[in-house]
């Protein structure tokens, strides 16, 4: 099982990442390489980072399980404005080299939201984004799929094949979300039907991450709201099959489960259940308890 959450990029940079999975007892992670909401970057230092690659390969953490993620602002879908849908490009090949010097492979990307223009020339305008941005030896790119809250694009399977078939490179992947998933109308409950869809449209070697995510909301609801592993629409016996499931036994499972009480992460206890493959009902008491 290669299973990890969101962790923080902190003064440690990806040193304290990889503390803080580490103390989930997880296997791998998913980190921003600053604060989700912005675009503000702190240099990276090269000493954190081979300390870093140390304490993982010292607690096999396989450094190419880990997953950047691209901050929520950049949406290369809407190019009205021609500065700002620039500055997301740039911004884009920045987040690619900073990988490159971290050492990791992939990093997800939201499609992006088209926002007053025609959702066929916004799906046109990622891809030509994309275009612009993807190097064939850089860390590649994973799309992920959507809710398809507002005028988020890339919330059907379609949509993703769309974009992708007018990309160029091949250097580019997908990263499916399973609360998105759901809330975009994919029943999880049958997730080997979803995946044979991926297969015949996108194909299943291009998914290359997992976001596992119970949801708040019903299916096809398009609203994207979280829920703890267990406590949502889906439930833990959908997510555990998402988990165990033959044909991603080698794709990254990452959690994105919202912290109790805006405060207590739940990844220790979520990672554990998993790992035990049993839902625990005392859930949000026992992650409560352990951090009061
Ligand atoms: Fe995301
Ligand atoms: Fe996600
Ligand atoms: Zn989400």
């Amino acid at each position: 099982m290669i299973l990890g959450c969101h962790v923080n990029f902190t003064n440690e940079q990806l040193l304290g990442s990889a503390k803080q999975a580490l103390s989930y007892g997880a296997n791998t992670f998913m980190f921003y390489t600053g604060a989700p909401q912005n675009t503000v970057r702190k240099e990276l230092n090269r000493e954190l980072t081979l300390k870093a690659h140390a304490l993982m390969k010292e607690n096999h953490i396989d450094i190419k399980n880990v997953i950047c993620h691209a901050p929520y602002i950049v949406n290369l879908a809407n190019n009205k404005d021609e500065e700002k849908w620039q500055f997301s490009i740039q911004f884009l090949k920045q987040e690619l080299k900073r990988c490159q010097t971290l050492g990791v492979s992939y990093i997800v990307v939201h499609p992006g939201s088209a926002v007053g223009i025609e959702r066929a020339i916004a799906l046109q305008n990622i891809s030509d984004a994309l275009n612009f941005i993807i190097e064939e030896d850089a860390p590649m790119i994973l799309l992920e799929t959507m809710a398809g809250k507002g005028t988020e694009l890339g919330c059907t399977l379609e949509e993703i094949k769309i974009i992708l078939d007018n990309v160029f490179s091949k250097n580019i992947g997908v990263c499916l979300d399973t609360c998105h998933l759901n809330d975009a109308g994919y029943d999880i409950q049958d997730f080997d039907k979803i995946l044979d869809e991926v297969d015949l449209l996108i194909g299943l070697g291009r998914v290359h991450c997992i976001h596992l995510n119970d949801s708040k909301n019903d299916l096809a609801t398009h609203k994207d709201r979280h829920e703890n592993l267990g406590l949502g629409t889906i439930g833990f016996d959908a997510l555990y099959q998402v988990v165990t499931n033959e044909k991603l036994k080698d794709v990254p499972k990452i959690l994105e489960t919202p912290y109790v009480e805006r405060a207590f992460p739940p990844y220790k206890f979520e990672i554990e259940s998993l790992k035990t493959g049993t839902f625990n009902p005392n859930l949000i008491e026992d992650i409560v308890e352990f951090y009061k």
